[in-house]
C-alpha cells in the first residue's frame, strides 16, 4: 500500500507533464496516452481495486463516466489542438503569401511607375533639348538674315555709290571713245529701212543712194551688227 501510494506520487506527476509535452509536440501520441491511461484506469479500478470493487454502484458509474469523458477530453482535444494548429498556421502562412504578394505587387507597381518617371524625364529632357536646338537655330538664322541684310544694306550703299563712280566712269569712257571714235572716223552705214548697221552701203539688197553714214557709237545705239559684212562693233 505504501508502495503504492509512492508509485502514485511519482508517476501521476510524470504522466501529466509527459501529457503537456506530448500535447505541444505529438498531439497523435498524446491522444494515444490519454486513452490508454483511460484504460490502464478502468483496468485498475475494475478489475485490481479491492477498495473499488466494495464501493457502491453509483461511486462506480460516475468514476467510470468521469473516466470516459476524461478520455475523450484529454484523447481529442490535442487532435483537434492540431488541426485548429496546422489551420491556424494555414491561415497564416496564406497571410504571409498574400501579403508577400501584396509586396511584390506593390514593389513592380513602384518599379513600374519609377520607370515611367524615368521614361518622361527623359522624354521631357529630350523635348526641352529639342526645342532649345530649335530655338538656336532659329536665333541662328535670325542672326544670319539680319547679318545678310546689314551686308545687303552695306553693299547697296557701297554699289550705289560705286555705280555712281561707275557710270561717271564710264559717261568719261564714253566720251573719250566718241572722241576716239570721231577723231579715228569709224563710220559705218545705215540702210533706209533694216535694223542692222553694216560696214559697207551696198550691203545686200539696200539702196546705197538711201543709206546714210553714221559714227559707230550712234549706230550701236539704236541697231545691230549686220551677220553678212561683218561691221566693227
Ligand atoms: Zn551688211
Amino acid at each position: 500500500m505504501k508502495n503504492l501510494l509512492k508509485k502514485k506520487v511519482f508517476i501521476i506527476p510524470a504522466v501529466i507533464i509527459l501529457y503537456i509535452i506530448l500535447v505541444t509536440n505529438a498531439p497523435k501520441l498524446a491522444s494515444v496516452l490519454a486513452f490508454g491511461l483511460g484504460a490502464v484506469a478502468i483496468y485498475y479500478f475494475y478489475f485490481k481495486s479491492s477498495k473499488f470493487k466494495s464501493r457502491n454502484i453509483v461511486v462506480k458509474i460516475t468514476t467510470g463516466i468521469a473516466i470516459f469523458f476524461g478520455m475523450l477530453f484529454f484523447g481529442i482535444r490535442p487532435m483537434s489542438s492540431e488541426t485548429h494548429q496546422s489551420n491556424d498556421q494555414k491561415v497564416a502562412a496564406d497571410k504571409v503569401n498574400v501579403e508577400q504578394q501584396k509586396k511584390e505587387k506593390k514593389l513592380a507597381e513602384e518599379e513600374q511607375t519609377k520607370k515611367l518617371e524615368e521614361e518622361k524625364a527623359k522624354k521631357e529632357t529630350e523635348e526641352r533639348a529639342k526645342v532649345k536646338a530649335e530655338e538656336n537655330k532659329k536665333k541662328a538664322e535670325e542672326e544670319a538674315l539680319k547679318a545678310q541684310q546689314e551686308e545687303a544694306k552695306k553693299a547697296s550703299a557701297e554699289s550705289s555709290t560705286s555705280s555712281s563712280s561707275v557710270q561717271s566712269n564710264n559717261s568719261s569712257a564714253v566720251a573719250k571713245q566718241e572722241q576716239h571714235t570721231t577723231n579715228s572716223g569709224v563710220m559705218v552705214w545705215l540702210s533706209a529701212t533694216g535694223d542692222d548697221y553694216h560696214s559697207i552701203d551696198h550691203c545686200g539688197r539696200m539702196n546705197p543712194k538711201k543709206a546714210r553714214q553714221v559714227t559707230l557709237e550712234e549706230a550701236k545705239r539704236g541697231y545691230k551688227p549686220c551677220s553678212k559684212c561683218h561691221p566693227p562693233q
